[in-house]
C-alpha cells in the first residue's frame, strides 16, 4: 500500500487534536494586539491553530488559549468578529475558486445548460444554486443533481454568481469533477459547517 505523505501536522489549541496544518485555520497577533484569522497560513510570526469549527474557536477563547500562545504580544481577542473574518476568508477562497474554474472552462454555467447537461451522462462534482433562484428551477435542478449523486450548495444570489463568472447573472453553476471541485468541495464543506454553526 502506498504511504500517503502526511503535510506539516499542528495542534488545535482547544481541543488538542493534531491535524495536518492545513486542516486547521491558523491565526496571528497583528500589531495592535487583536488575534485575527490568517486563513491563507501566510502572515509572519508565530501562529496559533484551531480546528475549523466554532466550538473550538470559542473554546480557545475560553480557555485563555490565545494568550497563552502569544504572551506578551496579546492584547484582545473578539470570538464574534473572528468567526466573521473565517467566515469571509472562506466565501473568499470560495469565489476565487469560481473564477479559477471559469478559467479552467471546468463549469457549466445558467439553469438551460446545467438542467440539460445533468440530463446527459455527466461528470460533474458539485453544483452551486443561487439563493435567489426560482423554486421551481432550483427544485429540478437539486432533484438532477441527487440522482447524480453531484453535490450541492446554495451560495450567493445570481448578480454574484454570474459577476464571479465575469457574466449577467447566473442561477447557477456546475463544475466537472477534477482538482478544482476537490478544492472547491473542501471549502464549501467548511462554509457548510461554520453557517450553520452561527
Ligand atoms: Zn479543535
Amino acid at each position: 500500500m502506498a504511504v500517503v505523505e502526511k503535510g506539516p501536522q499542528r495542534t488545535c489549541v482547544a481541543c488538542r487534536q493534531t491535524k495536518d496544518k492545513k486542516q486547521l485555520v491558523r491565526y496571528v497577533v497583528a500589531p495592535d494586539g487583536a488575534v485575527l484569522v490568517d486563513y491563507r497560513q501566510r502572515l509572519p510570526g508565530r501562529g496559533a491553530y484551531t480546528c475549523i469549527a466554532t466550538q473550538c474557536l470559542l473554546d480557545a477563547v475560553k480557555k485563555n488559549s490565545f494568550q497563552r500562545c502569544f504572551k506578551g504580544r496579546y492584547r484582545s481577542v473578539d470570538p464574534v468578529a473572528l468567526t466573521q473574518q473565517l467566515i469571509m476568508a472562506v466565501e473568499h477562497k470560495i469565489s476565487s475558486l469560481i473564477g479559477m474554474s471559469r478559467k479552467s472552462g471546468q463549469f457549466i454555467a445558467g439553469s438551460n445548460s446545467v438542467i440539460a447537461a445533468l440530463k446527459k451522462e455527466s461528470s460533474f462534482a458539485l453544483i452551486i444554486i443561487a439563493t435567489d433562484i426560482s423554486v421551481a428551477i432550483g427544485r429540478k435542478i437539486e432533484t438532477l443533481a441527487l440522482r447524480g449523486d453531484i453535490y450541492i450548495a446554495h451560495l450567493y444570489d445570481k448578480q454574484k454568481i454570474g459577476q464571479l463568472l465575469g457574466k449577467e447573472e447566473r442561477s447557477v453553476i456546475a463544475v466537472q469533477t477534477g482538482l478544482l471541485a476537490d478544492s472547491l468541495l473542501n471549502e464549501l464543506h467548511m462554509y457548510r459547517q461554520l453557517v450553520r454553526e452561527n
